[in-house]
């Protein structure tokens, strides 16, 4: 089974590259949905988080109030470490969960935070999602109703696009329009459809 990370920084267009990853036939395995679901009502990380964070993180019908959560890690380092402590062992189980039961040629699996929490995941490559910052900033403000200050924080607090280009093993360039994104999943796909068949061919 031929796993790929795909990382980036905030408005790259991570999830619009894993949309086209999929509609060619790729399993999309998706480490923040994951974290959701670890953390709903009844879920494995849940009771933590609420020992952690202290009730009033919870809302009327038991919900975890996640803004809430994010602005505290925001300012406290040693609780955002702890938070990661807690979950990521969570994830990677259940990220190797799901690349089980997979039966397509090869899985996206997004990690958006794949060099910022520091932890191994069982992948074979890694796929770097890269745009200027200005195109960031523009897409990211665009779709989220953000102002650019906020993502300019998010930015600051990423790693920088040299220390991910760095460590990719394929890259991504989303300067240009959607037709130029998608013909370069296309090129890849045709490349990780062979790596995959290359595996399953015994030296
Ligand atoms: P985040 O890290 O915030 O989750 P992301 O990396 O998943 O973001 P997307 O949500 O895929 O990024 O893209 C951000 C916005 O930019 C979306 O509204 C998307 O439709 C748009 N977008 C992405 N790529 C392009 C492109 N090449 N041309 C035009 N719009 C684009």
């Amino acid at each position: 089974m031929l796993r790929i990370g795909l990382t980036g920084g905030i408005g790259t267009g991570k999830t619009t590259v894993s949309d086209m990853f999929g509609k060619l036939g790729a399993r999309i395995i998706d480490a923040d949905v994951i974290v959701h679901e670890l953390s709903s009502a009844g879920m494995p990380a849940y009771k933590a988080i609420i020992d952690m964070f202290g009730p009033d993180v919870v809302d009327e019908s038991g919900g975890l109030l996640r803004k809430v959560i994010r602005q505290r890690i925001f300012a406290n380092a040693q609780l955002k470490a702890k938070l990661e402590a807690l979950l990521h062992p969570l994830v990677r189980a259940e990220i190797d969960r799901q690349v089980a039961e997979n039966s397509r040629p090869y899985c996206i699996i997004s990690i958006p935070l794949l060099f910022e929490t520091g932890s191994a995941y069982n992948i074979d490559r890694i796929l770097v999602v890269d745009a200027p910052q200005e195109v960031q900033i523009a897409r990211a403000c665009g779709r989220d109703n953000a102002d650019r200050e906020a993502i300019q924080k998010i930015i600051n607090l990423q790693s920088d696009r040299e220390f991910r280009i760095a460590r990719a093993d394929d890259v991504i360039c989303n300067d240009a329009d959607l037709a130029s994104l998608q013909a370069q999943v296309n090129s890849l796909h045709e490349k990780y459809m062979q790596l995959a068949n290359d595996r399953r061919i015994p030296a």
